[in-house]
């Protein structure tokens, strides 16, 4: 018998994957899963397709290792994910294995030590406050939080704490050394959903507009075909999803839905099952990997037809996909910003193209991406133009700051906008006061030498939180004491002043400023995970008068009692080297504008600001989504910005600042003389390459080289060159190289 070999997707940083022999006896077949030999080690890949004869060139067949196990009867991915991963690999440039065990829940994919876990008695680890921290107990950022976290809930298990604080079990094990906290295993995990309230009313009858997108979309299934669904706040989406949804299911095929951050739309999940039973799999961060492993499981069975997640749902196993929907499509969220780097709304379409399915985009604000492919014919466009509920949009008025100046001891609210919270307040209707920034202050300034306290490890400030008591670097968790005096050798003043404001900042203002208003705050620092649903509810209950928050109150919440919206600081965005800032203002700005007003009172809206004449500002004012999208488009155009161009970046990082340097021009060397090899020089070019906006963190120096091109395939064919040379190179190990393909962070 003639051997057979397969290609096998290995977790490792090459681009590239491995040939193995299979003994007899294996069947090896495309998408299992094998445990093979790799060096001195052992690693659990997939197999990337059906063995034959061929081995790869060059090499004989003495030096080829057999597979040593395989660990699955039947493949775990089938063929529509199985191409999936190929494109995704192609398409990012990444090494197969990071593409290949993507869609695998984390037990499955046996991690560093090749150990793939098995599907055993679901036990959870909970952990009960003993007792609060001393003040002079010197804690980190992370333990802090837990123990926070289970001052209000007296106890929390360990993957909701890794949840709503980002802590390990390791830092459990170390809190409960301390004395401070008792772990204890207990069995089976909870439904993070478990908790939420039903939300029961029958459908509503769908109006005209609602109509025509459904019947569009239903008459498209069995077929891909892209629909952007643009829809102001409010003008019934959802419902849309819901019907065709319905009209899936009808055909025996199941349906993905993506949104942003499912932590965050608890009441989407409601409604969704509250229309569609039981047949859901809302995959949610906060379970345990057992918890995931089994729900995968169900899915692949086709037991839960409807599965509702954040990005990485879009990889879930649903045997037979007859819609994909991503709703809020413009979300900066559906692109991972780790390894792999994809973007979900992009994997959608190419995922609905390889299922054969239409796919739903849906947004009040698309993303230039998407509404430039509804100009060149690409995307179906469906319009939802006016409020389901017949109720006016909120009226939107700019508050400019230069010539309303601040009022209060802290500087942040103008007149116009401090009477306004007041008169709602005394009305009995609920405020929401956004503001993008968390913290206190800004930072620390010392007004003798002119100097802001800066984290050691990064080049940002660190953000002064006053509950706390402590400085906090945004980066990379750094928490300080307040210095006495500032730290510069050469000043020593004790002129520290506290610049700026964030969201704590403004709870605190308020609760002075109207003593009488009941204020929540929401913000990472004080809500994750069933403190959310919790505030969430209180809010839903009129329990709260004014909601501060950041950009986590401008999501999809349908709060009937907010009459008043107030945004603190609309430019505060607009600043960011991010070619995308004004799109990202026009969207959390129309976001935000759209929780006043939803029931039947109508809305209003304040915007604060010191840059009143942004065309951004202007065009979210007037909720006119098609004019802004023309400007910026134009503007794009003029400045050969993506999506009119091709875009990827590699970033370098490394504890060396002239070795990242070197490395950084060496690339950067190499790509210009691809470039100047083209066959039209002129239809690709870099920029840079240069230190990044933010030139240090964690104390890594980061560099950065931005890769253009007129077209898709040009960019691909340059990526593709850089990294099989970055493959064969010898770099300083501690340097890092990474390549983002379409990315959405500049920072
Ligand atoms: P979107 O997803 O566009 O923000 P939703 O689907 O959440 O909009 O709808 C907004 C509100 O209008 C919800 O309370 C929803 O129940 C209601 N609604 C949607 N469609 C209709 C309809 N055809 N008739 C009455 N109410 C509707
Ligand atoms: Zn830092």
């Amino acid at each position: 018998m003639t051997a057979r070999y397969v290609r096998v997707a290995l977790p490792v940083p090459l681009h590239r994957t491995f040939t193995y022999r299979v003994p007899d006896g294996m069947s090896a077949s495309a998408g299992v899963r094998v445990r093979v030999p790799f060096g001195p080690r052992r690693l659990v890949g997939v197999v990337t397709d059906d063995p034959d004869e061929a081995l790869p060139e060059g090499v004989g067949a003495e030096k080829i290792r057999p597979l040593l196990e395989q660990l699955d009867p039947e493949p775990v991915l089938d063929a529509q994910l199985r191409a999936l991963c190929a494109w995704m690999a192609t398409y990012y440039h990444l090494p197969p294995g990071e593409a290949w065990l993507q869609p695998l829940p984390p037990g499955m994919t046996g991690g560093r030590s090749g150990e793939p876990r098995t599907l055993t008695m679901r036990t959870v680890t909970v952990a009960h406050l003993v007792r609060a921290a001393t003040a002079d107990e010197r804690l980190g950022e992370r333990m802090s939080r837990v123990l926070q976290h289970l001052e209000a809930e007296g106890q929390a298990t360990a993957p909701d704490l890794r949840a709503e604080t980002g802590a390990s079990l390791d830092t459990l094990r170390r809190l409960e050394a301390r004395g401070l906290l008792r772990l204890e295993q207990r069995e089976v995990p909870r439904d993070p959903f478990a908790d939420l309230r039903p939300i029961s009313h029958p459908p509503p009858v769908p109006t005209a507009a609602q109509t025509l997108a459904i019947e569009t979309i239903s008459a498209a299934l069995g077929g891909f075909s892209p629909f952007l669904l643009m829809g102001v706040t409010g003008s019934g989406k959802t419902e849309v999803y819901l019907r065709v949804i319905d009209a899936v299911l009808a055909r025996g095929d199941g349906a993905l839905v993506l949104v942003p951050e499912i932590a965050l739309t608890p009441q989407l999940v409601a409604r969704f099952r509250a229309r569609l039973g039981d047949r859901i799999a809302a995959l949610h961060s906060g379970l345990d990997p057992d918890a995931r492993h089994e729900q995968w499981l169900r899915i692949a069975s086709g037991e839960l037809p409807v599965v509702i997640g954040a990005r990485s749902a879009l990889f879930a196993p649903l045997p037979s996909v007859g819609l994909i929907v991503v709703d809020e499509e413009h979300d900066p969220s559906f692109k991972q910003d780790t390894a792999p780097r994809y973007h979900a709304r992009d994997l959608a379409l190419v995922r609905g193209q390889l299922a054969g399915c239409p796919v739903l985009l849906g947004s009040a604000t698309p993303s230039l991406e998407s509404w430039l492919n509804t100009q060149r014919g690409r995307f179906t466009l469906l319009e939802l133009a006016e409020r389901a509920l017949d109720r006016p949009m909120p009226t939107v008025s700019l508050v400019d700051l230069r010539a309303h100046e601040p009022v209060d001891e802290d500087r942040i609210f103008s007149q116009p906008l401090l009477d306004a919270v007041r008169e709602n307040v005394g009305r009995g209707e609920q405020t929401i006061l956004f503001l993008n920034r968390r913290g206190f202050a800004a930072f620390l300034l010392c007004r003798a030498c002119g100097q802001s306290l800066s984290c050691p490890e990064c080049s940002v400030t660190l953000t002064w939180h006053r509950g706390r008591g402590r400085l906090i670097c945004h980066w990379c968790d750094h928490v300080a004491a307040r210095p006495l005096v500032c730290p510069n050798a050469s000043c020593g003043d004790d002129a520290l002043q506290e610049v700026g404001f964030g969201t704590e900042r403004v709870e605190g203002a308020l609760r002075q400023l109207i003593p009488e208003a009941r204020v929540a705050r929401m913000d990472r620092d004080t809500t994750r995970g069933k403190a959310l649903n919790r505030l969430l509810d209180r809010f839903r209950d009129r329990a709260i008068d004014v909601l501060v928050g950041t950009q986590m109150v401008a999501k999809g919440h349908d709060f009937p009692g907010v009459t008043l919206v107030g945004v603190l600081l609309a430019e505060t965005g607009l600043a960011l080297p991010d070619p995308r800032a004004a799109e990202r203002t026009f969207h959390l700005l129309t976001q935000i504008a759209g929780r006043a007003g939803r029931a039947d009172r109508p809305g209003r809206v304040l915007v604060q600001t010191y840059d009143p004449d942004h065309y951004a500002l202007r065009h979210a004012l007037t909720h006119d989504a098609r004019a802004f999208l023309a400007a910026e488009l134009e503007l794009r155009q003029a400045l050969d910005r993506p999506p009119v161009t091709h875009l990827a970046v590699f970033r370098l990082n490394g504890p060396d600042a002239d070795a990242v340097m070197h490395a950084a021009r060496g690339l950067a060397h190499e790509l210009n003389a691809d470039i100047a090899a083209l066959p039209d020089p002129e239809s690709a070019w870099l920029m840079g390459p240069q230190p990044a906006p933010i030139e240090r963190i964690r104390g890594l120096f980061r560099w950065q080289l931005h890769v253009i091109a007129r077209q898709r395939a040009t960019l691909g064919g340059l990526l593709g060159r850089a990294m099989s040379r970055l493959d064969e190179a010898r770099l300083p190990a501690n340097l890092q190289v990474s390549l983002d393909v379409d990315p959405q962070s500049f920072l």
